[in-house]
């Protein structure tokens, strides 16, 4: 299960209309809980600097690295990303798992029309990376700090 805040939700969800009808991303920064449970803590919001980004998403590599860094001493790390889908599902795309090759990042996608987000879905790599398997996403209050 991976765990937000309804706070970074509504982020998440914002970004994605916002950035309609090109799509959003970014990192999420969580820690690894008992019970599989991962905890999202903070959201590191993304350029796109996919080329297409209206049909793709790329995290800028310098963001990622800086959060790296930042981050290699203590008890949280990149726990997954998120992008929007414009008129399109919350479900990866064959192009997403072609790209997909880190089994421990969950993927979090916001369906966005223009109704605004109609639904949004985590997913990680399945263990033999021939698709996808649902994760299931939560939002509650709590210790986010
Ligand atoms: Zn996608």
């Amino acid at each position: 299960m991976i765990l937000f805040t309804p706070r970074q939700l509504d982020a998440m969800m914002a970004a994605a209309v916002a950035a309609r009808p090109e799509e959003a991303c970014g990192l999420l920064i969580g820690a690894r809980e008992a019970d599989n449970r991962i905890r999202v803590t903070q959201l590191a919001p993304s350029a796109n600097l996919a080329a297409d980004r209206r049909r793709r998403f790329e995290v800028d590599p310098a963001l990622r690295l800086r959060l790296q860094k930042a981050l290699r001493r203590g008890p949280r790390d990149i726990v997954g990303h998120y992008h929007s889908h414009v008129d399109g599902p919350a479900r990866p795309s064959a192009t997403d798992l072609a790209r997909a090759t880190e089994p421990d990042l969950v993927w979090v996608i916001l369906a966005v029309d223009d109704g605004g987000v109609g639904a949004v879905a985590a997913h990680r790599l399945a263990a033999d990376g021939a698709g996808f398997a649902p994760l299931d996403l939560a939002v509650a209050d709590g210790a986010a700090r």
